[in-house]
């Protein structure tokens, strides 16, 4: 039962997007098809689980029919050269839309060496990260009934890559946060919660010591609430923020954020859900749409092992897929991928089973063969 009023939940999603409402808010519209309707997409494997999940997501939609092609770029995470990088970005740029895996960031690296999916986001100005987290069928968790949308500010705020030691013994790292950028993502947050019918949107901030960063945020969350007199706005401090999460975390509907806090808050509703194997997650700028693992995890210790839980890549697929609007596809391979979730005996080990990556795969794709996962008894 609780499976059918999810798959209805989606269902309903999916009609409004194929009335033709943008599931991503910033208004954009994906390239257009080419080559006799098909799609091409740039795919970074990335590291650790990130290839063998990617080589998942291509093999399930060469079994489908999926008219998209892969342009594959790969990123070495421990060369020093911005090369790699570069190529992929300009893969971007060219096809407009991408799946990745994660670049790994050694900590260990010189200080000038950034972050290679930070730089992807913030060259192409991917603003808006966009996370639905929701209670899935089939797997056990503390909490029942959660439905949160975080809306995360991507390119800014704690990420700035801006730090120096002038001083030794004293390191200064910069926080940046603007007025434009904060009202571009409050109003991201607010238009996607109109559109997908949602009640009310929390701002959570830090506002009481970060009086002037955080305090900006706020004030512009406030203002551009003010547009939008149907939807409820309030506002929340971090800290409580993930107190109320553990506990009720049913509170909760639109959540509207900087970029530091998006990345804990994110993490600590993936670990309500099921974990990170489980939630997709996208990145949206005016003009490139970039989709991955909501929590962006290498997960190098159990890479190359088939133990992987493949559900968050394999739905991020079905969002890449929904960005392009080849609606049919990604309904077909997301409803599969829910159905094989409901079989506790295919679970892989990070939900409590002994299933194997392959295993959940190939139950979708038997899924897919056999006509559907609508004509499927539950
Ligand atoms: P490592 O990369 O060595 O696993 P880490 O601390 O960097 O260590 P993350 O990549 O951040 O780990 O992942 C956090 C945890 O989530 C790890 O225990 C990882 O194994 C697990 N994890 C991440 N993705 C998945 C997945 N798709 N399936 C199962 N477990 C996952």
């Amino acid at each position: 039962m609780a499976d059918l009023q999810w798959r209805l939940m989606f269902g309903a999603i999916a009609t409004k997007q194929t009335r033709g409402t943008p599931e991503s808010s910033s208004g954009e519209r994906p390239p257009p098809a080419k080559y006799g309707g098909r799609h091409t997409v740039a795919l970074i494997p990335g590291d650790g689980i990130g290839p063998e999940l990617l080589n998942h997501v291509r093999e399930l939609f060469r079994f489908s029919c999926v008219p998209v092609d892969f342009e594959v770029v790969h990123v070495n995470s421990s060369s020093t050269s911005e090369d790699d990088i570069n190529n992929a970005i300009m893969a971007i740029r060219r096809n407009g839309v991408a799946l990745k895996g994660n670049i790994e960031t050694n900590h260990t690296m010189p200080p000038n060496h950034k972050s290679r999916n930070n730089l992807l986001r913030t060259s192409l100005d991917l603003y808006a990260n966009v996370m639905h987290c929701q209670s899935l069928p089939g797997v056990q968790t503390r909490h029942k009934n959660i439905d949160i949308i975080i809306i995360r500010e991507n390119t800014e705020g704690e990420y700035s890559s801006l730090e120096h030691e002038s001083v030794s013994g004293v390191v200064e790292s910069l926080k940046i946060i603007t007025r434009n950028n904060s009202l571009r993502i409050a109003d991201y947050a607010f238009r996607l919660a109109r559109e997908k019918g949602r009640r009310r949107v929390t701002a959570v901030h830090k506002a009481n010591i970060m009086k002037l960063g955080d305090g900006l945020f706020l004030q512009c969350c406030k203002e551009v609430a003010s547009g939008y007199p149907d939807i409820e706005f309030d506002s929340m401090i971090v800290d409580n923020t993930t107190m109320q999460l553990v506990s009720k975390p049913q509170q909760f509907d639109v959540m509207l954020m900087p970029n530091l806090y998006g990345n804990v808050v994110s993490n600590v509703c993936a670990g309500l859900v099921g974990g990170p194997g489980l939630v997709p997650g996208a990145n949206y700028g005016r003009d490139y749409a970039v989709f991955e693992t909501a929590t962006r995890n290498t997960g190098k210790s159990i890479a190359n092992r088939n133990i992987a839980n493949p559900t968050a890549m394999l739905l991020a697929s079905c969002l890449m897929l929904d960005h392009l609007k080849i609606h049919d596809y990604a309904n077909m391979i997301r409803g599969a991928i829910l159905t094989t979730m409901n079989e506790t005996r295919l679970h892989t080990a990070d939900i409590g089973g002994q299933g194997t990556t392959s295993e959940v795969v190939q139950s979708i794709m038997r899924i897919i063969q056999s006509g559907g996962p609508l004509t499927t008894e539950i």
